[in-house]
């Protein structure tokens, strides 16, 4: 049952066996697998509850009704746009369906690194196997390959230079191009229409418009969450709630996460850590008109430089990100190009000629995010040292890739207009002044470790079973737990832990035990 805080009068008391805070990812699959096995779950989600008649595919829309403060949250010194949503369904409203599992090589890296020895493919393929399966994940097809997908390919078969179709979450998808505004024909296998519908089956509420504020402990245990019920389009208070529960889950995403547990344990390790994937986006004019709004934004990737070369002294040589199919829309668009007046317009112009790629850059150094003394979240990144060298030879390599495939010209959307046109430009005009914060639009939208999962209590919110070091019964599966950025997106990942995290639950209490 869906209970929108939106239309609620008065407050509201719930009790349940496990109340799970967000319902992206992390949320969603941990709340099927429990509801599934018994347990009486509820799940308090923030954002609005919509259908897919509700999606218009207009930006702006989507933008106002599900983007995370509307669309206009950044870092604090406007470096970085934080793109996220803030629905029933978490950012799988808005996702683009990339879903690769955990490459090995990380997964052993989290082992040493945290001393948690689930971190293998051998514990966590099973979860994986059943999730691609509920999603419809499968390899993209030609048919959601569009123009921009296939000349990438192109421009990486000319170069010899390692790409692949991706795996993606769509079942039947009819490939209309908008699936970043919410998937306006339920195609897209966000938790929205897969996990959060089993919640509801199997007798589970999940309320929307309800910002959970407080984590409610008691001797030590949590023991349940209260919040504020909000009108949606405006915010405004309509009421309180109040969720007992033997269990409380954080998955509030890394940035939601940090700011309800900062806010609630204000000494404790959130925050010191927040990773975001740096995207940097290069266009390319092939002097036509590129098909880049149907299909599926990224239908293929480039996987080639995704691990760091060093030379024999340990010095950065290249790499260290993957290259993502993009599309972008007509609004967020208008913002990359840094040209004003009649040069913008004339550039807007070409809106249907340009292809375009994303980097997700794999970075060394997160930033954080705190609460501030007048009580705001802050969010602190910056890409710097060596990421602004992935960064550079990102927007080096998509030149090349770009160029390849037939490119007339490149366009790196940076303040000094830079356009290449051969080796030469690309050699000459790509430098670390062309990724300085503020040269260039950037976004983030893979956030992930602030409430990282680790054994050293001193550098870790939870331990290896996703229960907090220091409240019992309090546990997190989301975006934060994961220790580091993976090098490749993160939604399946996420859901991959938090599914193994949500069988521990299940093994350790069973549902007699709550
Ligand atoms: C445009 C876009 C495209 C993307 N495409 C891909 C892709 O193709 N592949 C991929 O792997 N990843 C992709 N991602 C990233 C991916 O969707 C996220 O990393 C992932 O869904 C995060 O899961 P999560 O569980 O950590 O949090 P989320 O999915 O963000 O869910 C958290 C939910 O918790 C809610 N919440 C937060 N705080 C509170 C509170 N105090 N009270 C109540 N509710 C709260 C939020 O409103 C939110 O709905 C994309 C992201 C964006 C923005």
């Amino acid at each position: 049952m869906i209970i929108q805080g939106t239309n609620h009068t008065g407050d509201l008391r719930e009790r349940a066996d496990v109340v799970i805070v967000g319902t992206g990812s992390g949320g969603g699959t941990l709340g099927a697998y429990l509801a599934e096995r018994g347990w009486n779950v509820v799940m308090v989600e923030k954002g609005g509850f919509f259908r897919a008649e509700d999606f218009t595919q207009r930006e702006e829309d989507a933008m106002a009704d599900f983007n995370g403060r509307r669309g206009l949250d950044s870092t604090v010194d406007n470096s970085v746009f934080l793109n996220y949503a803030e629905a029933v369904g978490g950012c799988t409203v808005h996702y683009w369906g990339d879903s690769f599992r955990t490459p090995d090589d990380r997964l052993e890296r989290w082992r040493k690194q945290t001393g948690i020895d689930w971190f293998t493919a051998s514990e966590l393929n099973p979860h994986w196997d059943i999730i691609e399966k509920e999603l419809g994940i499968h390899i993209a097809g030609p048919d959601l390959f569009n123009e921009n997908n296939r000349l990438i390919k192109q421009g990486c078969e000319a170069l010899g230079v390692e790409g692949h179709a991706v795996p993606t979450a769509r079942i039947d998808c009819i490939a209309c191009g908008w699936t970043q505004f919410g998937c306006a024909y339920n195609r897209k296998s966000s938790q929205l229409i897969t996990t959060i519908p089993r919640v509801s089956k199997r007798g589970g509420r999940v309320i929307s418009d309800a910002r959970v504020d407080h984590i409610i402990v008691e001797n030590g245990r949590a023991v349940g969450v209260e919040g504020t019920l909000v009108e949606r389009k405006t915010d405004a208070r309509r009421g309180r709630f109040r969720v007992d529960a033997e269990i409380v889950v954080i998955a509030g995403g890394a940035i939601g996460s940090a700011d309800l547990l900062l806010r609630n344990f204000p000494r404790d390790v959130v925050g010191r850590r927040f990773y975001i994937n740096p995207h940097y986006f290069v266009f390319a004019d092939f002097g036509r008109a590129i098909d880049n709004q149907t299909g599926i934004p990224c239908a293929y990737a480039v996987h080639e430089w995704r691990q760091v070369q060093t030379d024999k002294f340990g010095r950065y040589q290249s790499g260290g990100y993957i290259m993502l199919s993009s599309h972008q829309s007509p609004g967020i668009m208008a913002v990359l190009l840094s040209e004003a007046g009649a040069a913008h317009t004339e550039r807007m112009k070409k809106y249907h000629h340009l292809a375009s790629t994303m980097s997700v850059i794999d970075e060394d150094n997160p930033g954080r995010i705190y609460i501030d003394g007048d009580g705001y979240r802050r969010t602190e990144f910056r890409v710097r040292g060596v990421d602004q060298l992935k960064a550079v030879d990102y927007l080096k390599n998509a030149s090349r890739i770009f160029l390849a495939a037939g490119a007339r010209e490149v366009w790196i959307p940076d303040i000094y207009g830079t356009i290449i046109r051969d080796d030469q430009d690309i050699a000459q005009k790509i430098t670390v002044h062309s990724v300085q914060p503020n040269a260039q639009f950037t976004a983030g939208s893979h956030f992930l470790g602030t409430a990282p999962l680790g054994t050293d209590k001193a550098d870790s919110f939870a331990g290896p079973t996703g229960e907090a070091h220091r409240i019992k019964n309090l546990f997190v599966a989301d975006g934060a737990a994961v220790p580091t950025s993976i090098s490749v997106d993160p939604s399946l990942t996420i859901m991959g832990m938090a599914r193994h995290i949500g069988a521990g639950i299940h093994e350790r209490y069973g549902r007699a035990g709550v």
